[in-house]
């Protein structure tokens, strides 16, 4: 179905997924969130703040990635967007989003040079959850990013511990329960190799931390997170 109204405000005749309005509404936000955010977490930092080694927040705690970019905060249109994105029957909000995430965030591409041979990777979902489901939205959104950025996509990882309840969980105890969560292939292409994980939401940290932290025992040099949308929940 080719969407003939804007998804957030529902005006008739959108060129695409959103009215020019909404969408300069959205490239506004997410320039302004870039430009403020910390480059090693993605949580908002303000201008003015030396984040060499990363924000106050992040600072000398060990997350597992060594860079993160976010789209946006978690709330308003991007909230509402990931929510969607969630299911299946919208799985065409991926293109819209990469194309906004690609021409909104090159510039962060180009300053932590994320070399041509990078792998772009989604944070898979338990099996059982993925079968129930038949879709994974941040596999969605890795595929689209792969093609805009001109990386390749790959699937090295696999969710081995079955978590469904995990927002419910305090941080510390989400992150025991996900330290194990993750196995990548071991391969001889993946060593050295750095890589760009996907997600969509990027909350405590945990689950892309845990994943980054596979990739890592699998031989990645460098893993730096993608995702539409940042918390502002920490990891206090
Ligand atoms: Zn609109
Ligand atoms: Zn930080």
């Amino acid at each position: 179905m080719f969407p003939w109204s804007c998804v957030l405000c529902g005006v008739q005749g959108s060129p695409g997924a959103f009215c020019s309005t909404c969408l300069d509404s959205l490239r506004d936000r997410a320039v302004r969130a870039g430009a403020s955010a910390c480059p090693r977490c993605a949580l908002p930092a303000g201008p003015y703040a030396n984040l060499r080694r990363g924000c106050g927040v992040c600072r000398g705690r060990p997350l597992g990635f060594d860079a993160a970019l976010a789209l946006g905060p978690y709330e308003g249109a991007f909230r509402e967007l990931c929510l969607r994105l969630k299911h299946r029957r919208d799985a065409w909000l991926a293109p819209p989003l990469c194309d906004l995430w690609a021409g909104t965030r090159l510039d962060a591409i180009d300053r932590i040079a994320l070399p041509m041979e990078a792998w772009v990777v989604p944070v898979p979902l338990h099996w059982r959850r993925h079968y129930g489901r038949g879709y994974n939205q941040a596999e969605a959104l890795a595929r689209e990013l792969a093609r805009r950025l001109g990386r390749s996509f790959h699937s090295p990882l696999r969710r081995v511990i079955h978590a469904p309840k995990l927002a419910a969980l305090s941080a510390p105890a989400r992150a025991r329960v996900l330290r194990e969560a993750f196995r990548a292939r071991v391969s001889s292409a993946i060593r050295g190799r750095t890589v760009l994980l996907v997600d969509d939401v990027l909350t405590t940290g945990a689950t892309c931390g845990a994943a980054a932290r596979a990739l890592k025992r699998a031989g990645a040099k460098q893993v730096v997170v993608a995702v539409v949308a940042r918390t502002d929940r920490s990891w206090a």
